[in-house]
């Protein structure tokens, strides 16, 4: 049987990260990067996007690697999306620096044929009027993943809740929760995200794991424990592509939780993806039956 593709849609990005001491630029990142590493060692991972002329070749090698089809990966004259951000001394909160969109300005994608049929979309972290253009040209998809950020939330709420309607599961953290529902109590926000379109709503909690809600049903996984975080750039959206390829394997929603929580745990134990890149199938498994011993449905 034909595997079952995915396509992803999100940034394509180089990242500034300024962590409580020191600084890297020009890390290879953006959403699309990170979830298409944790999705591409199982699945394979189509990719809508668009780099600059200034994107590095160990960023091409790294989508050559990764990727199935880069078709509708374009290269465009100008500058990659550009993203910085700088970290407090607790790791957990987090300054924005600056968010250029360089050639995602004027990005408009026409799907290729293969990609206009794909089964599985994630639509990472992205304008969401990119998100609502990809949707409008799938010809029949089986499950629509969404994440986004406050920037969206806050600057084009009105088109956000346009790709909320015709998606099917939410990723989203639980402070960003809170600012698209407008309430504060946790049971009630999802009642109100559920019903703005996705049925299946999941709120990523950090070092506290994650909830699944399925209309009233739940499901709880907690967060492998990770001796030294190092980075946590690109954690959400590795967790998307872990969680996605579970689901495009016909696994169940306790492996999706499973699979996007150990990848993520690998992703904020190094600088940007670099971690991703290098860790072994046997550890992300270990990881993934610890998580699973977590869960509380
Ligand atoms: P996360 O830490 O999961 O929020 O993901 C950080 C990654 O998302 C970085 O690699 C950024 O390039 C990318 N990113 C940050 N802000 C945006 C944005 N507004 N739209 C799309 N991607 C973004």
């Amino acid at each position: 049987m034909k595997q079952k593709s995915i396509l992803i849609v999100g940034s394509n990005a180089l990242d500034t990260i300024v962590p409580p001491q020191g600084r890297r630029e020009d890390v290879i990142g953006g959403s699309t990067t990170y979830a298409m590493i944790a999705a591409g060692k199982t699945c394979p991972v189509n990719i809508v996007g668009v780099v600059g002329t200034d994107f590095p070749i160990a960023g091409k090698e790294i989508y050559q690697k990764y990727a199935a089809s880069l078709e509708d990966l374009k290269s465009m004259e100008g500058n990659t999306f550009r993203w910085g951000g700088s970290y407090h001394d607790n790791w957990d909160d987090r300054d924005t620096l600056f968010t250029e969109l360089g050639v995602f300005a004027d990005f408009n994608p026409i799907l290729s044929p293969e990609n206009q049929n794909c089964s599985f979309i994630f639509l990472a972290n992205i304008h969401p009027s990119l998100q609502n253009n990809v949707i409008n040209q799938a010809k029949q998809p089986q499950a629509i993943v969404i994440d986004t950020m406050n920037l969206w939330i806050n600057t084009a709420r009105a088109e956000l809740k346009e790709v909320l309607s015709k998606s099917n599961i939410l990723l989203i953290n639980e402070s960003e929760a809170v600012l698209l529902s407008e309430v504060e109590d946790i049971i009630t926000t999802v009642k109100i995200l559920q019903s703005l379109g996705p049925d299946i709503v999941v709120i990523k909690k950090g070092r506290n794991g994650a909830i699944l809600f399925q209309g009233t049903d739940r499901i709880k996984i907690g967060a492998y424990p990770v001796k030294n975080v190092v980075d946590p750039t690109g954690a959400g959206d590795t967790f998307g592509g872990g969680f996605i390829s579970a689901l495009a394997r016909d696994g169940s929603f306790i492996d999706a939780l499973a699979q996007g929580s150990a990848w993520a745990s690998v992703c904020v134990e190094g600088f940007g993806p670099e971690c991703l890149l290098t860790v072994t199938e046997a550890e992300i498994e270990k990881r993934i039956q610890f998580l699973k011993q977590t869960v509380i449905s």
